[in-house]
């Protein structure tokens, strides 16, 4: 733990962004740049997660953002919350396990805690085979030390979600529809078994889409489409063991016929020599 950073919130969507930019990537190295607040008591919050843009380069073992990119989206980003954001940090991907900096990374890990008087924060991610992700703060003259993290939007202060060209009251749903409700009503009719409440509030309904808002629900659609491609691949498989023990049949076919023209071929020359020692 450090006296300047006591403990890393990230907000939901933050977190997902890594665990997304992660397998979009797999299995080469990826990363991005962290953006939130530092608050007082040493508490680290994380609103968003930048992807490393469309020029960053992806290796097993190397990895570099897409600068322009980066700067660009950063300022986008953070100036679209009332309170804006700051550079944080940054997270990216390691082969296997190997979970400390490199020197490359010591120095990329510096140049983010010479930003600011408090340092930076910066987060590795291994897959082992399972996601997992650490973070460190890094402070000037280089140190690191190991924080430990949480991720929920439930954590953060309301106030840090506010946009700042959206105030409260405009996100409000007006409590009774304005207008031409004569279409509705006649809708109520079809579906008479709903009252005419219940129809506003469907109407007004958004469709339930899947969230993956924590980890646990990101990986488990990740490993629903390995366990379907494992099962594509065992038909396939089982195609060629088919296939395979067809020709096999063929192949035993082959070499009773040839062990038969073989015994015939025996006979036929010990008939001769019979014949011959007449
Ligand atoms: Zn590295």
């Amino acid at each position: 733990m450090s006296e300047n950073c006591n403990i890393i919130v990230f907000s939901d969507r933050a977190y997902n962004a890594i665990i997304d930019e992660t397998f979009s990537k797999h299995p080469l190295e990826t990363g991005g740049i962290l953006l939130g607040h530092v608050l007082d008591g040493g508490i680290w919050i994380v609103m968003e997660v930048l992807p490393p843009g469309p020029d960053s380069v992806h290796k097993s073992a190397f990895f570099k953002y897409d600068e322009k990119f980066v700067n660009y989206l950063a300022n986008s980003v953070a100036s679209k919350y009332e309170i804006p954001l700051s550079v944080l940090g940054l997270w990216h991907r390691h082969p296997g396990s190997y979970d400390t900096f490199s020197s490359v990374d010591d120095g990329s890990n510096l140049k983010f805690a010479k930003f600011s008087i408090v340092g930076a924060i910066s987060g590795l991610v291994n897959i082992d085979p399972d996601f997992r992700f650490q973070i460190w703060h890094v402070s000037d003259p280089l140190k690191y030390e190991a924080v430990n993290f949480k991720v929920g939007d439930d954590m953060i202060p309301e106030e840090y979600f506010a946009l700042k060209h959206v105030k409260d009251s405009m996100l409000q749903i007006p409590t009774e529809i304005a207008g031409d409700t004569e279409e509705l009503c006649s809708y109520s009719e079809d579906m008479n078994e709903f009252s005419e409440e219940e129809n506003f509030s469907n109407v007004n309904k958004v469709p339930d889409v899947p969230s993956y808002g924590d980890d646990t629900a990101a990986i488990i659609a990740r490993l629903d489409a390995i366990v379907e491609n494992t099962r594509n691949a065992n038909e396939m498989l089982e195609a060629i063991v088919d296939n395979t023990s067809d020709k096999n049949d063929l192949l035993e076919k082959f070499v009773k016929k040839a062990q038969r023209s073989y015994m015939n071929l025996k006979l036929l020359k010990k008939q001769r020599k019979n014949a011959e020692s007449k």
